[in-house]
């Protein structure tokens, strides 16, 4: 196993676990299946153990295992604050201690407001008090570093970056992702400020796995390197110095054995010309199933109204390139659950983007194309009541 360190030296696996994916048995999870794989990772070296309050079971059965195992001085345990299901000072304190209790712990290694996409959310936490309560926590030593994980644009991502003091980030990131979401921009900008992040999703929830166009996976083939198709993921990460841990939803001892193995050999800088070569025809290959030839630059932002011109393509295209279900899900929580409204619908027709996009894409047209296959008519009135559920609380506070 190979590390990196934190903000304060601490070493880090560059193979985090993920603990969102245990395999389940019945109405639970199947603890000594996973007590098997957490195990094995623990003795290759995996020091990093990524959960979160809303990932059903994962808390309690994550203790459970560090329990019975005596392995709590070893690892680092990183849990997440369930941000938008708070809406005052006390709901704080009793979520964060109902988390220490599940896992049986006095203290967070890696606390995360979980799941912010735009600095509005994070402005509603601090108007109940949350930097404040952050400070104490660290005092009294129940958390020992503050972050965020991320799942916005690139400028929300820098703007929250910039807010506050953070101790790390986790942000979506592949070699599909280069430039969407906190993209390479966000990672060298947290990397420049000392911020370590942590990857999620370095397979895009496996479909540069399981989903590849069959170009794809030929080019992969004809390198003759003989990796997996996960492995050029993995690969591609650990590349960057910038990247700190990849985290991996493991459930099975083969696939903790697998990754450990990667995660000892990859090195960063490593990656060679002829090696970019192949993930360009990757990619390539994936985008040509795509329906908007947008980069994801943003030379079109921001929009006068709000509108995610490059968000709502990259879910767009997500519908063809992986599944219509992918591409929606991406785009609820993406782009629909934004505390500012951000929708194909708000845009009042006055063509300033296209004056700056590079690919000449229509794209007044397009958004219109877009938002009708991302939002017809039964996801529409699901992301509205998920909004009104979100946001209802903020309204009624004013926050
Ligand atoms: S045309 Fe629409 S999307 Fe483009 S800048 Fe104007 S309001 Fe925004
Ligand atoms: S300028 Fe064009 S290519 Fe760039 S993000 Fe906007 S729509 Fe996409």
């Amino acid at each position: 196993m190979q590390y990196r360190k934190d903000k304060n030296g601490q070493e880090l696996s560059i193979l985090g676990y993920g603990c969102m994916r245990f395999t389940k048995k019945g109405s639970g999870i199947d603890i000594n299946k996973a007590e098997k794989e957490i195990m094995t990772a623990v003795e290759s070296g995996v020091n990093y153990f990524d959960t979160a309050y809303i990932y059903p079971g994962s808390e309690a059965a994550l203790g459970e295992i560090v329990e019975r195992n005596h392995i709590r001085d070893r690892i680092r345990i990183a849990t997440k604050l369930p941000q938008y299901m708070i809406n005052n000072r006390n709901a704080l304190d009793r979520y964060f201690n109902e988390e220490l209790s599940r896992l049986r712990t006095d203290h967070v290694d890696y606390y995360l407001m979980h799941h912010l996409t735009d600095p509005a959310m994070w402005e509603k936490l601090k108007a109940i008090g949350i930097t404040d309560w952050i400070e104490k926590k660290k005092r009294e030593g129940s958390i020992r570093n503050i972050g965020f994980s991320y799942h916005g644009n690139t400028d929300n991502f820098l703007k929250i970056l910039e807010d506050y003091d953070w101790d790390f980030c986790q942000i979506q990131y592949n070699y599909l992702d280069e430039v969407s979401q906190a993209g390479v921009e966000g990672l060298k900008a947290a990397y420049a400020k000392g911020i370590p992040v942590i990857i999620m999703e370095p397979l895009r929830g496996g479909k540069l796995v399981n989903m590849l166009p069959t170009g794809a996976k030929e080019a992969m083939k004809a390198s003759g390197k003989g990796w997996s198709y996960a492995e050029w993921g993995f690969r591609w990460l650990y590349n960057q110095k910038e990247v700190t841990v990849v985290l991996s939803g493991m459930n099975s001892t083969d696939m903790v054995e697998e990754n450990c193995r990667i995660a000892s050999e990859a090195e960063a800088g490593s990656f060679t010309d002829k090696e970019f070569s192949t993930l360009q025809t990757v990619i390539k290959e994936i985008k040509e199933h795509e329906k908007v030839g947008c980069t994801g630059c943003r030379y079109c932002m921001p929009c006068p109204k709000g509108v995610d011109i490059p968000g709502i393509f990259r879910c767009y295209n997500a519908m063809y390139s992986e599944t219509k279900r992918e591409g929606r899900f991406q785009f609820a929580q993406t782009v629909g659950l934004t505390k500012e409204p951000a929708f194909a619908t708000q845009c009042i027709g006055c063509g300033k983007c296209e004056k700056h996009c590079p690919q000449q894409i229509p794209i007044r047209e397009k958004l219109k194309e877009a938002d009708r296959a991302l939002r017809p008519f039964p996801y529409r009135i699901g992301i509205n009541a998920a909004r009104k559920f979100m946001f209802r609380k903020s309204r009624e506070t004013g926050a």
